[in-house]
């Protein structure tokens, strides 16, 4: 029988993010190890990690790592990506629904590119709270790291993450045992516990998990996963699917998280649902599933864009009626065209409001945020603000 979960902790989720090479992978593993060695985790090794099962789902590839792990406060959910199109893609869909985020910069090498968007990319998609993980401190001269820490502060400054603690480490060294190192992978996560605070979770309102992926399990049937946004779920509950076609109402047969069994998921979870009588084909990364008739699907509603300009990674030309992005909803990724209201152009840095018309029915909802990419770059910003047909 399955090991079963229980709740002794409030659960948080959170990622590293940062430059390629920065160390991200190794860190989480280093996480892993140090923990496991007070019973707070199993460890993870790099290569298990690094060599994430694709996911992928209507042309989007997605590779995404969860590994998880306890403190002597928090139970966490941790998510690793190895590429920087992974975090765009990922965070900008909500897929990883970060309470936090460990930001890991190299204090060898310093801010590089995708440093910067990364830290830009967690403002936008709302993520409050970042600790600084000061990685390779290890190799690095002590004043070129004074000087890292400098660079890093400001960069923190500006996107309104002034609180940051910063915290040097060497995962690469707390893999290998070296105890220094081992203590300051757990000053780390003390930053981590300390600064990251739990966020609000709306327990009580109707249920909806937007589905990252699914999968049939031999003699079970088809799970689906992802993180629960809002509400809770038990085993007998009804689930229905809303958005990009055919929808349906299915009985949850089953219910956990990391391989455990669950006796009730809630909102913040990062959970596994076992649907009865439902194949796989039916269910589709970017629908949601809701408590039944409590969302619909839309294909049109108006919101309010800001663009990015294109020191922020946006367009450098305006946009007019009749433009064409990808719009990514939640973990939906649909394109959609855009008329816009009361002006016939929009230039990179202006906020506007825009009629969208989305190609498919959607899950979608007032206040819902999401993100406008074209070309493998995010160029604007939008949340709805009324829905039509
Ligand atoms: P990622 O792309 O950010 O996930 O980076 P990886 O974890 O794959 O690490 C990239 C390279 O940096 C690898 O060769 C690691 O062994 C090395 N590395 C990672 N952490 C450290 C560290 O703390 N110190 C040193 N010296 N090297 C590290
Ligand atoms: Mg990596």
């Amino acid at each position: 029988a399955k090991q079963a979960y229980t709740r002794t902790k409030p659960h948080l989720n959170i990622g590293t993010m940062g430059h390629v090479d920065h160390g991200k992978t190794t860190l989480t593993a280093a996480i892993t190890k140090v923990l496991s060695e007070r019973g707070g985790a199993k460890y993870v090794p790099f290569d298990r990690i690094d060599r994430a099962p694709e996911e992928t789902a209507r042309g989007i590839t997605i590779n995404i790592s969860h590994v998880e792990y306890e403190t002597a406060s928090r139970h966490y959910a941790h998510v690793d990506m190895p590429g920087h199109a992974d975090y765009v893609k990922n965070m900008i869909t909500g897929a990883a629904q970060l309470d936090g985020a460990i930001l890991v910069v190299s204090a060898q090498d310093g801010i590089m590119p995708q440093t910067r968007e990364h830290v830009l990319l967690a403002r936008r998609v709302g993520v409050e709270h970042v600790v600084v993980a000061l990685n390779k401190a290890d190799g690095a001269d002590p004043e070129l790291a004074d000087l890292v820490e400098l660079e890093l502060r400001e960069l923190l400054d500006e996107h309104g993450y002034g609180d940051s603690p910063i915290v040097r480490v060497s995962g690469l060294r707390a893999l290998e045992g070296d105890p220094a190192w081992t203590e300051a992978i757990e000053s780390l996560l003390r930053a981590v516990d300390d600064h990251i605070p739990v966020p609000v979770r709306y327990l009580d309102a109707p249920f909806l998990l937007p589905v990252e992926n699914s999968l049939t399990v031999t003699g079970r049937g088809t799970v689906v996963t992802g993180v629960i946004e809002r509400g809770t779920i038990a085993v007998g509950d009804r689930v229905e699917a809303v958005g990009l076609g055919e929808g349906f109402t299915a009985v949850v047969t089953g219910v956990e998280t990391f391989g455990k069994t669950m006796e009730r998921g809630q909102a913040g979870d990062n959970a596994a649902l076992l649907l009865r009588g439902i194949r796989r084909e039916q269910v589709r990364r970017g629908m949601v599933l809701a408590a039944p008739g409590t969302l619909s699907a839309h294909r049109r509603f108006t919101a309010r864009l800001y663009l990015l300009t294109e020191s922020e990674g946006g367009r450098h030309r305006p946009i007019t009626s009749g433009y064409r992005p990808q719009l990514y909803l939640r973990t939906a990724d649909v394109p959609g065209t855009l008329t816009l209201r009361d002006t016939d152009l929009a230039l990179p840095g202006d906020t506007v409001v825009a009629d969208i018309e989305l190609a498919k029915p959607t899950a979608v909802d007032h206040d819902l945020g999401f993100a406008l990419r074209e070309g493998g770059r995010t160029v604007a910003a939008g949340v709805i603000q009324e829905l039509h047909t």
